[in-house]
């Protein structure tokens, strides 16, 4: 559980960094930290990606659709005039900003502002993910959250995409990707194939969820 630092009598902002693989629960770590903020009157404002269109165009939406009010952003530089008078920042689904958003979030805790940020670490080729690595580097903290495996039930640090497109926004959820531990990850396709011989097993033998 992260407890959030206090500095008395003084002013200082500070980064924080929520990262994880896909279905680990970054998203509602950082609304569970920003409700927290808002509960004590302080002023909070959530900025996400313009790319990420999942659900909804103006909210942050985590997976189990636990929403806060977000503003939707072209380019990292906007976020200083748009952060003007709040004590507290959120940035989700930071993988997908451009890469000056690092220095953005410094000059941002520089100014006495709280930035929590939330992203993938690595995209599903397990590559570190944008601007995240530098994030990462920067952050005063940082918590790695964990799904669980979808295959064998351990803690799933990797995303595995599951169908062959291209590039590395691909939005939509369950239907493309999986949260697996790196041996299920590494194994790649060999999981999926075993897991569709099985539900043509299990089909022919008429098995019912
Ligand atoms: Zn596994």
């Amino acid at each position: 559980m992260f407890l959030e630092p206090h500095f008395k009598s003084q002013r200082s902002g500070w980064i924080e960094v929520v990262c994880g693989s896909m279905f680990s629960g970054k998203t509602e770590e950082l609304i569970r930290r920003l409700r927290r903020a808002k509960i004590a009157n302080q002023k909070v404002q959530i900025f996400k990606p313009a790319v990420d269109t999942r659900y909804d165009e103006e909210k942050i939406v985590s997976h189990n659709a636990n929403y806060i009010d977000s503003i939707p952003v072209e380019h990292s530089k906007t976020l200083i005039g748009l952060s003007e008078g709040f004590d507290v920042v959120g940035v989700d689904e930071a993988q997908f900003f451009d890469l000056g958003l690092p220095l953005i979030c410094e000059e941002l805790a520089t100014k006495g502002i709280r930035v929590i940020v939330a992203g993938l670490d690595m995209d599903y080729t397990g590559k570190p993910f944008g601007p995240m690595p530098h994030l990462l580097s920067v952050a005063e903290y940082i918590t790695k959250v964990h799904a669980i495996c979808q295959h064998c039930g351990n803690l799933a640090t990797h995303s595995y995409r599951k169908i062959n497109e291209s590039g590395k926004v691909l939005l939509g959820e369950k239907e493309s990707y999986e949260a697996r531990c790196r041996t299920c990850y590494n194994m790649g396709n060999i999981l999926d194939l075993r897991s569709d011989n099985q539900k043509e097993i299990d089909e022919s033998e008429g098995t019912l969820f």
